[in-house]
């Protein structure tokens, strides 16, 4: 192993912190590596990033290396948010520590880089003329590392002196005398402002977007903190590591709606206090996906800022207007907005009047010229992607990486790219990373990099590469995870925003550190899921998706999962029954409806039944909908699935009469079914009294009641009466056949499970009767002229393929039907109204399926 051969199996590009920690896994793997960097020293970041002021934004206790349990005891960091020198010192202390050097060349900038399918190895091309061969290449070049190209008019022309702060001058500056301009409200230039303030003659600042920034209270850390940390390093760290962003946190539980004003302010204050990052959007659970909960801790934010800020009109150009918080990357600030009570520091609002031209002297805005000695710009960088394209990648088949992005950066797991074998990229596009305490995202890389080389030597491979579904599924399940955010909404980098020209996608991985660790934990687990492994003996293609659940979904089961909720099936039936309306209790109401009336009608036997009644809005009469709630048979009543009703009642405009029907195993088959057409029959008499129109009655039910509804439909044709237009059956039990691959696939884990389904027909129905019709409305000799049907199946539920089964056997039979399969929906997920989204098309296609049936006689409430 030496700096000097040109052929090794490992070349990684950049020495900052991922670079130096996967350096020091490769060696310890036994791996030829050589490390090639642009700058002529170690660090980074923060070699790069000199400017007064620069500083850490997660505290010094947790934005720091995890690996080496010595390194935690021999280095003390010396405040809560360690300085930039501070910082490059600690880098310099790790690599002296380990002797990195010696593998790291410095002052060499790679400029491209090629595959070759032949020899199965990359070709590094450097601008000192040096090539690299070798078969693993891991580009370390940091999310925040190519400076922005400047996009104003004039950069040029300006004759004075012209500073970036991200690739400050390593003697530093002095502005004693000067007449300075800032450009840029970032986070670099709230950190900076303050100090060039205090040296310089005159500050302006150009503002096209203000930020939200809270003070950082620097000082020594805690002895709380450190006490947490010092008692138990390594749980410390495991903590961070399980994190939603890889610091160790209480997570809120409530959204800030959800109490008083005074109690949000004083939560709002604590965190203002606390001078944390991490703290701002997690006041509440809800910061950064409602946009009213939000609007409450900007306008927290604006009545802060207007009482530091003396001058008003100043103070409201500092108000942020135009994001959420939390949608662009919040800052830590020592006396930034007491600046501008300075005589000598003045804010020009951008939005009011634009930046025309640098010119040779200063800038010139719409509204003003102004002179300077020397211009800052603190505009930022392209980030994530800016580093990695700024080599000329070139993969199998010519394509490069570049080409490949154009759209929008492509990984899996933000680690690999498809056509790319061998080439990783740590905290690449598509993971945590920016949205985390990096330190924590990039020890998870550079482990997961190293054990996967190791994997590959072990098992005599070659050659590892995502495939195809999985990466462009990982960039859909991004995509989802982002939609769910108020984050799209901001022009931010995350976006790509700032650049001129990006495309316009959600960058990072929104779904937090742990639920991302469990994933790539998971892939691994799952022999590589979502890779192509090559080698000597052959190739292994273990495709798949390993995040198929729509994101709502998944992070409803991470929650159910970790609140240790009872399965059901082991609980008592009263017990299971007391569980279900405890659990009705707490869910979103679903929206407003007109009316809601309660009543009863003659079940089967001429006991009561209950039903509740929602009414439109809109002027009736109006078609009815007879709707069997889910249940198994066993559990619910009339109101058990109280927001759905109310959603297709508030989308179809039909009244929607959810009746209850006699429950197993007090009452076994066939009295559910039996009820389902004695309530048919009295809702169609009693149709004009309900506010119905006669003869436009159809039937709708989830699950078990849908079981009915289906079955409700074929009892109908074959007495004669009544007469249903219709039939809407969501996830409907059809069939007694449990050997379905459904059944297989999906036994455990979505909520409905194969045992809590063994559970519910033993509780409703002899074995001896389970293939009567009545119980298993698909085997039912002749389906033909039957109601028209929409079916709705989900992919993560055992019930899903009898339903498929169902609609095309009604299909055969001459039924019209429409049939919605939907993917990453579970047979629990789509009545959730309000609490998960994804599905929400689905109920507004059940609606519209229910307005179709009735023609022009209803009319939407919504
Ligand atoms: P970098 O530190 O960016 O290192 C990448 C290296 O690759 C650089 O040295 C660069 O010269 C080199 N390189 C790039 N391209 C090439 C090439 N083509 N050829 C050769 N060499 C190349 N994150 C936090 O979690 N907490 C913070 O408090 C925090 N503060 C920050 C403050 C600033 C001012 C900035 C800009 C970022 C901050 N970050 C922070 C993010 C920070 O970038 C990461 O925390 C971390 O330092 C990144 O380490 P890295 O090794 O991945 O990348
Ligand atoms: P940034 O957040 O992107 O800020 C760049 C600023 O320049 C923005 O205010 C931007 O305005 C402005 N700007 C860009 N182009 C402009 C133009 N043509 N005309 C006028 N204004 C222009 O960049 P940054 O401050 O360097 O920070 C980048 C990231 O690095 C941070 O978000 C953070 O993650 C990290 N960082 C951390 C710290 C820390 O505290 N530890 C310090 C510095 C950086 P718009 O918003 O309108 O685009």
């Amino acid at each position: 192993m030496s700096n000097n051969t040109n052929d090794v199996d490992v070349v990684i590009v950049g020495a900052g912190f991922a670079g130096m920690y996967e350096l020091y896994r490769m060696r310890q793997a036994g791996f030829s590596t050589v490390v090639l960097e642009t700058a002529d020293d170690v660090g980074g970041t923060w070699y790069w990033n000199r400017y007064p002021g620069a500083r850490c934004d997660i505290l010094s206790v947790d934005y720091s290396y995890s690996w080496d349990p010595e390194l935690q005891k021999e280095w003390t960091w010396s405040e809560r948010y360690a300085a930039q020198p501070e910082i490059l010192r600690y880098a310099d202390f790790v690599a002296d520590k380990h002797d990195l050097r010696r593998d790291i060349r410095f002052d060499t900038r790679v400029v491209s880089a090629e595959w070759d399918d032949g020899t199965k190895r990359w070709t590094i091309h450097t601008d000192t003329g040096d090539d690299v061969t070798c078969r693993f290449y891991i580009m370390a070049t940091g999310c925040l590392s190519m400076p922005k190209v400047p996009d104003i008019e004039g950069t040029d022309l300006f004759t004075g002196e012209v500073y970036f702060t991200s690739t400050w001058p390593h003697d530093g500056v002095d502005f004693t005398g000067k007449r300075v301009a800032v450009i840029g409200t970032g986070s670099s230039a709230v950190q900076s402002i303050p100090l060039i303030a205090a040296e310089a003659e005159q500050l302006t600042v150009f503002q096209r977007t203000p930020n939200f920034s809270i003070p950082a209270r620097n000082g020594p850390i805690s002895d709380e903190r450190m006490a947490a940390f010092r008692s138990d390093p390594e749980a410390y760290r495991e903590a961070a590591r399980h994190s939603g962003a890889g610091v160790p946190r209480e997570l809120a539980q409530e959204g800030a709606l959800m109490v008083s004003e005074k109690e949000r302010l004083a939560r709002y204050e604590a965190m203002w206090e606390a001078g944390e990052l991490l703290g701002i959007s997690g006041v509440f659970n809800d910061t950064l996906t409602n946009a009213e909960s939000n609007e409450t801790l900007r306008q927290f934010f604006h009545d802060k800022i207007r009482s530091i800020v003396n001058d008003p009109a100043v103070a409201e150009a500092l108000c942020p207007t135009n994001h959420y918080v939390g949608t662009k990357r919040a800052c830590l600030d020592t006396n930034y907005y007491e600046t501008y009570n300075l005589p000598h520091v003045q804010l020009v609002d951008l939005r009011q009047d634009p930046i025309t031209t640098i010119t040779e002297t200063g800038i010139d805005t719409a509204g003003e010229p102004f002179e300077f000695d020397a211009i800052v710009f603190a505009t930022g960088f392209d980030a994530m992607t800016g580093a990695i394209v700024g080599v000329d990648i070139t993969g199998r088949d010519g394509v490069t990486l570049e080409d490949k992005w154009a759209a929008g950066p492509v990984t899996y797991l933000g680690l690999m790219a498809s056509g790319f074998p061998n080439l990783f990229m740590i905290t690449g596009p598509g993971s945590p990373s920016v949205l985390s305490n990096m330190m924590v995202s990039i020890e998870q890389h550079v482990d997961w990099i190293a054990d996967a080389l190791e994997h590959l030597r072990t098992h005599d491979l070659e050659t590892i590469e995502p495939t195809e579904l999985a990466e462009t599924e990982w960039v859909a399940h991004g995509n989802e995870f982002a939609s769910l955010t108020l984050m799209p909404t901001a022009n931010s980098w995350y976006m790509g925003a700032n650049v001129p020209g990006k495309p316009q996608v959600f960058l990072p991985y929104p779904g937090g550190v742990d639920r991302y660790r469990a994933a790539c934990d998971e892939v691994v687990d799952r022999g590589y899921l979502g890779f192509a492994l090559d080698g000597p003996s052959g190739r292994v293609v273990n495709d798949g998706i390993i995040r198929p659940l729509a994101a709502d979904v998944q992070v409803m089961l991470d929650v159910m999962a970790e609140m240790g909720v009872p399965p059901i099936e082991s609980l008592s039936v009263e017990d299971a029954r007391m569980f279900m309306t405890m659990s009705a209790a707490v869910r979103p109401p679903g929206p407003d409806v007109g009316e809601i009336v309660d009543g009863t009608l003659p079940g089967a036997d001429g006991s009561d039944l209950e039903y509740r009644l929602y009414r439109p809005a809109t002027p009736g009469p109006h078609p009815i909908v007879a709707y069997f709630h889910g249940g198994g048979w066993v559990l619910g009543r009339h109101d058990a699935d109280d927001p759905l009703c109310r959603d297709l009642c508030a989308q179809s405009g039909a009244i929607i009469v959810s009746v209850d029907y006699r429950h197993a195993p007090e009452a076994r088959f066939p009295a559910a079914a039996d009820d389902g057409l004695a309530a048919a029959q009295w809702i169609a008499e009693h149709a004009e009294d309900l506010g119905g129109v006669p003869g436009q009655l159809a039937v709708a039910g989830w699950s078990a009641g849908a079981n009915i509804a289906a079955v409700t439909a074929q009892q109908a044709k074959l007495v004669g009466t009544p007469a249903i237009v219709g039939q809407v059956l969501l996830n409907p039990v059809t069939d007694c056949d449990f050997t379905r691959p459904s059944y297989v696939d999906n036994a455990d884990g979505y909520i409905l499970t194969l045992a809590l389904m063994t559970w519910f027909w033993d509780h409703y129905c002899d074995p001896a009767d389970r293939t009567d019709p009545k119980a298993s409305p698909l085997r039912a000799d002749d389906l033909s002229g039957l109601p028209p049907a929409m079916i709705v199946t989900c992919e993560f539920d055992p019930l899903r393929d009898e339903g498929d089964a169902y609609a095309a056997a009604l299909e055969a039979a001459g039924v019209p039907v429409h049939h919605l399969q939907c993917k990453g929906q579970t047979h629990t997920s789509l009545g959730a109204v309000d609490a998960l989204v994804t599905g929400a098309y689905a109920r507004t296609e059940m609606a519209e399926a229910i307005q179709g049936f009735f023609g022009a006689s209803v009319t939407s409430g919504v």
